[in-house]
């Protein structure tokens, strides 16, 4: 008997052994493509003049929680502060796909929120170092198996893809109405390229001119995509793929501060699952949507992105618990 528990013993730990050592061979690198940027934001509370921001900034910081190293691509100006450089290559982002231009200014955004803190108008988008970025896909990174591709020019978000010698395991997408409205034709060629779409309500409904989002999400995938997650804010996400659905609900919070970056982090949240556990069925990616809904959650209870820098593992993992409990009941069939 002793004998069979050890020897149990030994195969369980040897297993373990090998499950990490494969673990450490597999690929679980994720690309993150997108902005790294300053913000301005006013919401009916309060305002910033500037603050650090860009998608790809507020995906490499949420992302970074769950798996490293994360490989970005972005492009920066001479005032990009180096320190926020450091801060991220200390957690596992490599830089070496940051272009980072002398004497040009970065990406400058500013935004101003409605009072249901839902919705925003975007008062300024200076380009500046974005209006000349033409993305190259270090050789380090081609091994990466997840390509997060956040908010930019579809153009640019095809032309990464195009330059990855072997098709990642899963391409996400991220975009907006903005690019529905001004890239329209590059955006529907980017959408056949890849497996996940990332858009909120609205921009669903502009993209499919369905109000119905259940509707929308058909005719959405009907023009590429398998997977398509429809962002609802405060009011949480829904997964579609084929005539599955799921939802994830966003956590009620006593205070948001600033929603800036939450569809990001979402995304950041969301990949990060999936390249840990290397797993991109949909019923993973169920936890994928609860995953990248905590990180949005923590998201907003900062101005920019320095509430992901703050949080520990434990604080992610008694929010996870709060989810969970959040859609925990209990019925009797009638
Ligand atoms: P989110 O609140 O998740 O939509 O992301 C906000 C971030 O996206 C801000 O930090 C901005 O710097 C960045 N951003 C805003 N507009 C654009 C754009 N047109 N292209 C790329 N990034 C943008």
């Amino acid at each position: 008997m002793l004998f069979i528990v050890t020897h149990c013993l030994i195969l369980y730990i040897c297993s373990d052994f090998l499950n990490h050592k494969i673990t450490k061979l597999k690929n679980m690198s994720v690309i993150a493509v997108g902005t790294m940027a300053f913000d301005a934001i006013e919401t009916p509370f309060d305002k910033i003049d500037k603050i650090i921001g860009g998608s790809a900034t507020y995906v490499a910081y949420a992302a970074s929680h769950l798996v490293q190293p994360i490989m970005q691509i972005s492009i920066v100006g001479e005032d990009f502060p180096a320190s926020e450089m450091d801060e991220l290559k200390r957690r596992g982002v490599k830089m070496e796909g940051v272009e980072i231009v002398p004497g040009k200014k970065s990406f400058f955004w500013s935004g101003k929120y409605h009072l249901d803190m839902n919705t925003r108008d975007t008062l300024i988008t200076d380009l500046n170092v974005l209006a000349d970025f033409n993305p190259v896909v270090p050789e380090s990174y081609q091994q990466a198996e997840f390509l997060m591709l956040g908010n930019l020019a579809p153009a640019v978000q095809m032309n990464v893809i195009n330059q990855m010698k072997t098709r990642p395991k899963l391409i996400v997408l991220d975009t907006m109405n903005f690019w529905m409205e001004t890239a329209l034709d590059d955006l529907k060629k980017a959408l056949t390229m890849i497996d996940v779409l990332l858009i909120n309500d609205s921009e669903a409904r502009f993209l499919s001119g369905e109000f119905s989002l259940v509707k929308a999400a058909k005719k959405v995938m009907e023009m590429g995509p398998q997977y398509l997650i429809i962002k609802k804010g405060e009011h949480g996400a829904l997964l579609f793929h084929k005539n599955h659905v799921f939802f994830a609900p966003a956590l009620p919070l006593e205070d948001v501060f600033d929603p800036t970056g939450a569809g990001d982090a979402f995304a950041g949240g969301f990949i990060g699952h999936i390249a840990r556990t290397r797993d991109v069925s949909f019923e993973n990616m169920k936890t994928g949507i609860i995953v990248g809904s905590a990180m949005a959650s923590f998201c907003v209870e900062k101005f920019g992105p320095q509430r992901l820098t703050e949080i520990t593992k434990r604080d992610i993992d008694i929010r996870l618990a709060e989810f969970v409990q959040l859609v925990n009941f209990d019925i009797d069939l009638v």
